[in-house]
């Protein structure tokens, strides 16, 4: 199988998609700006989008200043929450309309199942040789083959809605920065999450709904989420929709190797600027 990576021959759309869970690091911030470049080199319109969805881990204060720390470094983003846009509303927490959509979509193909396993349940059963390509355990199957009535589901069950990936399936990409990529499903990963026991989608699908629905032509982001861009690419497929093409950025790392978003505080854009920093001077450092 092969998609998700045709030349991008349409208007160029690309996005920053942060999640304000935290303040920005200087990892994000090397990776957003790739974007905008890659924008402003194809002529294209940049989009900001707030990815807001879980609420037991974003804080209300972090999206403005997430908002001013992009302002500070110098994104200059011509649609988003605080300019608006035809795409509008900009910020995830306002479009589970169409995230609930897709989840009827997938349930109507076929393509999910309930799914009652805690995600200690799925840990302790898929222990070490079973993790995935990213480190995510492969989920065993336990609720896979059940009958939905098996399972007993009454208004109280806490389940999520999992998708049942093509085991063996090879699903290839050629990714704009890094190459030919393959990644084999039930091998590199496994059935995955794509709506939450607490009512709430999973970034997986949240973020195919998005990229489709704003017209992204390329989704530029971190490589910790190359196999997220397969798993998404079986949502396209499954929802009917076009993939993006795919640019993945390295992870910046510091001098022992550690990566960036472990040490938070330390490179949060917001501690850099209050220490002295200039944009130009950290752009240097990051490039
Ligand atoms: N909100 C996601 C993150 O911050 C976005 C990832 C993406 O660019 O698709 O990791």
């Amino acid at each position: 199988m092969n998609s998700g990576s045709a030349p991008v021959d349409r208007q160029y759309r690309g996005r920053l998609a942060p999640s304000p869970t935290g303040y920005l690091h200087l990892g994000h911030a090397r990776t957003f700006w790739t974007a905008q470049e890659r924008a402003r080199a194809n002529g294209g319109t940049l989009v900001l989008r707030n990815e807001d969805i879980d609420s037991t881990r974003f804080k209300l204060e972090f999206v403005s200043q997430m908002i001013e720390d992009l302002h500070w470094f110098g994104f200059e983003c011509q649609e988003g929450p605080d300019c608006g846009g035809p795409f509008a509303p900009y910020h995830q927490s306002g479009r589970f309309h169409l995230y609930r959509a897709a989840l009827e979509k997938l349930r109507h193909g076929g393509f999910i199942y309930p799914c009652t396993c805690s995600r200690k349940d799925v840990r302790q059963a898929a222990s070490a040789p079973n993790l995935g390509e990213d480190n995510e355990p492969i989920y065993p199957g336990t609720c896979r083959n059940k009958e939905t009535s098996a399972l007993n589901l009454q208004p109280s069950t806490r389940f999520n809605w999992r998708f049942r990936v093509p085991d063996g399936t090879t699903i290839s990409f050629t990714d704009g920065n890094l190459g030919p990529q393959q990644f084999v499903a039930g091998g590199h990963f496994g059935d995955f999450v794509v709506w939450r026991h607490d009512d709430v989608p999973a970034y997986q699908l949240a973020c195919v709904v998005d990229d489709a629905a704003m017209q992204i032509a390329e989704a530029v982001r971190g490589a910790d989420l190359l196999v997220s861009t397969a798993r998404q690419i079986l949502l396209y497929r499954a929802l009917g929709l076009n993939p993006p093409a795919f640019f993945h950025c390295p992870l910046m790392c510091d001098k022992t190797g550690e990566r960036l978003a472990k040490r938070y505080d330390a490179l949060s854009l917001r501690t850099l600027r209050a220490s002295g920093k200039t944009p130009e001077s950290l752009r240097q450092e990051c490039f």
